[in-house]
């Protein structure tokens, strides 16, 4: 079976990669919405993790939501898994033309890749909601630029917000564009790590009209029956794997 996704892969000359939690997951970032993760934050918080990082929730009890935030959702130590190594190369090799991610950590530029829609944001970009002036992640979670855990702006003392699409927010439309746009020219996509359920997300997916569908993912997805391809193994594991092939359309671009 990995010997006809190597077949496919090594064919291809315009993959897109379309990820989830379960990319990050194996490099020791816990997805929140899981059920261990839910049930320690209604616990703690007393609200579930999809409250605490709404919009409203955010503008009402800023406090709470960067505890949250800080503690279940910045992981600084993580590092770029197989998974992510193998994707970076491929782009080198002039196979892979973008990675689309719900995730927010950024170990996908970690890795060295440059094409990736962000459809989620990233907690690495943080701005003045006042002036709109950015601040990397080290500046907020240095305590010192913050009054009772929320990050203020050092030019006019407004509120820091994380560049990170919360729940009641839309995603950003020039990422939507870009990752539709790569999408639909693609030939192959590999879904991974994603049970496809976070809308509006999970519909750019089906938007594929390309060769080859390839879904890896340790649980079912909704795009299973389309699939000329499902492998249910872990996704560092598998594309892992691949790191050695030659494409045969692909151009070394250093
Ligand atoms: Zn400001």
């Amino acid at each position: 079976m990995e010997q006809t996704l190597r077949s496919i892969v090594e064919n291809s000359r315009r993959l897109v990669f379309f990820g989830g939690a379960g990319v990050s997951t194996e490099s020791g970032i816990p997805d929140f919405r899981s059920e261990s993760g839910l049930y320690q934050t209604k616990h703690r918080y007393g609200y579930s993790p999809e409250e605490i990082i709404s919009y409203s929730f955010f503008r009402r009890e800023p406090e709470t939501f960067y505890d949250f935030y800080k503690k279940n959702m910045i992981y600084t130590g993580a590092k770029p898994n197989p998974a992510h190594k193998t994707l970076a190369l491929w782009e080198k090799q002039g196979i892979l033309s973008a990675i689309i991610t719900q995730n927010i950590d950024g170990l996908h530029q970690d890795a060295g890749s440059e094409k990736v829609f962000e459809l989620h944001g990233s907690v690495r970009r943080n701005y003045c909601m006042d002036c709109h002036a950015f601040y990397p992640l080290e500046y907020i979670m240095d305590e010192e630029n913050c009054r009772r855990g929320v990050p203020v702006c050092s030019k006019c003392g407004g509120m820091v917000k994380p560049d990170v699409v919360l729940y009641e927010e839309g995603l950003d439309g020039s990422v939507i564009d870009g990752a539709m746009k790569a999408i639909s020219e693609a030939d192959v996509m590999i879904v991974g790590g994603t049970s496809l359920v976070v809308y509006p997300a999970a519909g750019l997916a089906h938007g594929f009209r390309g060769d080859k569908l390839i879904l890896i993912n340790k649980g079912a997805t909704s795009l299973d029956g389309r699939a000329d391809l499902v492998v249910s193994r872990p996704i560092g594991e598998v594309l892992g794997e691949l790191a050695d092939l030659v494409p045969l359309y692909g151009i070394i671009s250093g």
